[in-house]
């Protein structure tokens, strides 16, 4: 997926604020941040959305948690409280199509969501 602007920030041809990188995933800073911490975590592998997720993804996926918990905790929101959230289609506003869990913190976010 050679435009595709996550896996470009994946091979590094673009900037972004990385924060970590697993062997599956990296995890990069919101360029338009919702919360004063917001952070994507992305399969390194191209896939559109979570409709492309099988069987064999199961370890990216739990990879993919895994490091939301491990910001969350280092971020010192793990009592506080965060929100994990992916996008599907149109209706939720997806607008990057590359799978990517939004991790958001450090404000008191509202429910039901807009
Ligand atoms: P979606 O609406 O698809 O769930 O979320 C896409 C997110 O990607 C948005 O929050 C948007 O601000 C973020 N985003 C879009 N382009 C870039 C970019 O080039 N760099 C970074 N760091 N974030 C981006
Ligand atoms: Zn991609």
């Amino acid at each position: 997926m050679g435009g595709c602007i996550f896996c470009r920030i994946v091979r590094r041809e673009i900037p972004a604020q990385i924060d970590q990188e697993s062997s599956q995933t990296l995890a990069f800073h919101d360029i338009h941040p919702q919360a004063p911490l917001h952070v994507l975590i992305v399969p390194k592998e191209h896939l559109s959305s979570i409709l492309d997720l099988g069987k064999r993804h199961s370890e990216v996926l739990g990879e993919m948690v895994a490091v939301a918990q491990k910001i969350a905790c280092r971020e010192g929101v793990d009592q506080s409280g965060f929100r994990l959230v992916f996008n599907c289609g149109p209706d939720a506003g997806q607008a990057v199509d590359h799978l990517h869990l939004h991790l958001l913190a450090k404000r008191k976010l509202a429910w039901p969501p807009g």
